[in-house]
């Protein structure tokens, strides 16, 4: 499985571009070892998975998509990439991604453009651009992305793949390089839901070494799955979201997107769920206050680029002193989306400033968590589109940084609110994939596999 999959991407990367590192030798001697454990075939053991660039791989050159971090290679790994390797999986390399996570297309990567599998001339969405193009294009079977306003759940809709977003604090954040601390989440890229299962029980679960990780168990997803595959969803509420492409709030959306949707929507109810319209009236305003939000995040966790403990470092030849090589190895190091962030947010976050931007997105913040809340008082999930539209040419929004952000409009709200949500692929528009986005409560992930199976 490992040769045929190496074969694959011998064959086809060089026209997609999902991978930045292939660990083909590695790979195949993991998998021989597999073999000879006569593991090979319970849970994951032997199946071979690519893991987006964002996370340490010990030994493993890890970029984050950055120039700064060239020729890198971590003295750990990410406990989800330690998971992985304990559940018999063999890595078959790092997917290219945005720099630093920050996109929509994965056109910020420093190294390459990613291709969409099912037009090469259109992105792969972002920023787990990488991951979803490897999964899509038949490289890798199984695929880790992170998702910090969309980047697993957008890229997933964009290439038909399934993508999930767990609850905030369920996967561990350890030795994923930082976006957004508060946001951020590793989950399972996929072709199916119960395939994006298996991978999400494997890697999620406490874990002390990271602070805000949730001391609960794993969520049973892998039934859940199997129950939403019987496609019986009698007694569930399923309320659908009025903001994000209802009635009045559908300026953006292409009408295909919400045509299948609607045919999603559709198919939730011939299968016995109660659908309902819901108000969040807050979810407006996830865009703006996500845009202050991670990027202040991002300009405190980037602080840690400067030179000296990793990657690249511009200027050491004596003629400039520390502060001059710190500035240069950033100027030299970092993309322009990311310094446009790092200079959102350290504005967003100075004195004078705090209160009118960072202390109001806080506050919006709340509301949406508080929308949540209410909606789940009358509702078990609540459902939209992931993406108002379906990939778009490579180019077509590079110039345009409000563009990019307006593909996140219904991927924010549940990552505001550190809720679990699913992209399942729910048909095509001009030949193009579209997804259907599910959220449940916090913890509740199961039920975002349960109605994601049923759709399927
Ligand atoms: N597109 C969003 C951004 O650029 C989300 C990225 C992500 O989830 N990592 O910030």
């Amino acid at each position: 499985v490992t040769r045929a999959h190496l074969d694959r991407i011998a064959a086809e990367d060089g026209a997609l571009g999902a991978f930045l590192h292939v660990t083909a030798d590695a790979a195949l001697a993991r998998a021989a070892e597999v073999d000879a454990s006569g593991t090979a075939g319970t849970g994951l053991a032997g199946i071979p998975v690519a893991l987006k660039d964002v996370f340490v791989t010990e030994g493993v050159p890890t970029t984050s998509g950055s120039r700064i971090l060239e020729g890198w290679r971590p003295p750990y790994s990410a406990t989800v990439a330690s998971r992985l390797a304990d559940a018999g999986t063999v890595l078959l390399g790092k997917t290219n991604m945005d720099e630093f996570a920050m996109g929509s297309s994965t056109e910020n990567s420093a190294y390459a453009v990613t291709r969409n599998p099912w037009d090469h001339d259109r992105i792969p969405g972002g920023s787990s651009g990488g991951s979803s193009a490897a999964v899509a294009g038949r490289l890798a079977p199984l695929a880790l992305g992170t998702d910090t306003g969309g980047s697993i759940r957008q890229p997933a809709a964009v290439t038909g793949l399934v993508g999930h977003k767990p609850t905030y604090g369920s996967v561990s954040r350890y030795g994923l390089i930082a976006f957004s601390s508060s946001l951020d989440q590793a989950g399972p890229m996929a072709r199916t839901v119960l395939d994006a299962a298996l991978l999400h029980e494997a890697i999620g679960g406490h874990d002390p070494r990271d602070s805000t990780s949730i001391d609960a168990p794993v969520p049973t997803v892998v039934e859940a799955a199997r129950r939403g595959a019987g496609g019986d969803l009698s007694g569930l509420r399923v309320g659908v979201v009025r903001e994000l492409g209802g009635e009045g709030a559908r300026e953006g959306y292409e009408q295909g997107v919400l045509d299948r949707f609607a045919e999603g929507v559709a198919l939730l109810e011939a299968a016995g769920a109660q659908v309902r319209e819901v108000s969040c009236p807050s979810f407006g305003l996830a865009l703006p206050a996500y845009y202050l939000i991670a990027p202040s995040e991002a300009s405190s966790n980037l602080a840690r680029f400067e030179g000296m403990r990793f990657g690249i470092r511009v200027g050491d030849d004596g003629s400039h002193d520390v502060d001059e090589v710190m500035a240069l190895t950033r100027e030299q190091g970092f993309g322009p989306e990311v310094k446009r962030r790092i200079i959102l947010g350290t504005y967003a976050l100075s004195a004078g400033y705090y209160e009118a931007y960072y202390g109001q997105a806080q506050k919006v913040r709340t509301l949406i968590s508080r929308d949540f809340s209410a909606a789940y008082d009358d509702v078990d999930v609540l459902v939209s589109p992931t993406s108002p539209t379906v990939a778009w040419p490579i180019g077509a929004r590079v110039e345009d940084p409000l563009a990019m952000y307006a593909a996140d409009l219904c991927t924010l709200p549940a990552s505001l609110a550190g809720v679990p949500a699913i992209s399942v692929p729910c048909g095509l528009s001009d030949g193009l994939p579209v997804g259907l986005q599910v959220m449940a409560p916090a913890l509740a992930d199961d039920r975002c596999y349960r109605v994601a199976a049923a759709v399927e």
